[in-house]
């Protein structure tokens, strides 16, 4: 009886699932027709659900051509890297960054950091992808390192952005996504009001890098580059762990 009851059940059960999807559809019609999906960065309505609707699109700033080691933005193509680079004599290379770091981009990065809108990391993720240059990152890349947090700040938010947000160029790229290869052991003040030398005093030796690196060549993303000092002080520790190339690609840059 108990057997019998079990399979009326399950019948029961068959039809409703083969009813589901087609009423399910129907009330997705009926409530998209009646609440337009909203854009995930500014909540207004829009027509394509699930992207960035096209004023957010409009206002993500290509950075366009740029230093080779350092993603500031040069007026002639041309020229291939900036005067202070070429006094520099430590390099990343190559470094790129996609976007200007304006106001809507600003909002962005804060809503997916500050308010947990993780959806917006796929997003522009591939909206960087789309706007990197086809020699970029260039061959023989060996991994794509995130740039980490300190186990309190993950903590605090619950997820790695730079983790999030490189997933879309690591799967474009073939390219395996290592967020084990470098640490952050300390953990450090907020930027924002630093000036350069006190950006680079505040993460000095705040990374460290595992000897798996040793005769990698790898790529840090990040989301935001400002002066450069977080990039610069997680390639130093790679380095010193044995890293052979240490390049980097940014969401955006401040200018
Ligand atoms: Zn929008
Ligand atoms: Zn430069």
């Amino acid at each position: 009886m108990a057997l019998f009851h079990r399979s009326q059940g399950a019948e029961h059960e068959s039809a409703r699932q083969r009813c589901q999807p087609s009423y399910g559809r129907r009330v997705d019609r009926l409530l998209d027709a009646l609440l337009p999906p909203l854009c995930p960065a500014c909540d207004t309505p829009q027509s394509d659900p699930g992207g960035l609707c096209a004023t957010c699109l409009h206002k993500l700033q290509a950075l366009g051509w740029q230093c080779r080691h350092c993603a500031l933005p040069l007026p002639n193509p041309n020229v291939q890297v900036c005067g202070a680079c070429l006094h520099s004599r430590v390099r990343l290379d190559p470094v790129w960054a996609g976007f200007a770091f304006n106001a809507a981009l600003r909002k962005m990065v804060h809503a997916l950091k500050f308010q947990h809108k993780l959806v917006l990391a796929p997003l522009l993720g591939q909206q960087l992808l789309q706007h990197l240059p086809a020699d970029i990152p260039g061959d023989g890349f060996d991994a794509l390192i995130p740039a980490p947090l300190h186990i309190s700040r993950l903590r605090e938010r619950g997820f790695n952005q730079a983790l999030e947000l490189s997933r879309p160029l690591a799967s474009s790229w073939h390219m395996p996504l290592r967020s084990d290869l470098l640490r952050r052991d300390r953990a450090t003040r907020k930027q924002t009001h630093l000036d350069k030398p006190q950006r680079r005093a505040n993460v000095n030796q705040a990374f460290s890098a595992t000897p798996e690196v040793r005769g990698l060549r790898v790529l840090i993303f990040d989301d935001v580059m400002t002066t450069g000092a977080t990039l610069h002080a997680m390639a130093k520790a790679l380095r010193q762990a044995g890293a052979e190339q240490v390049g980097a690609i940014t969401l955006a840059r401040v200018t």
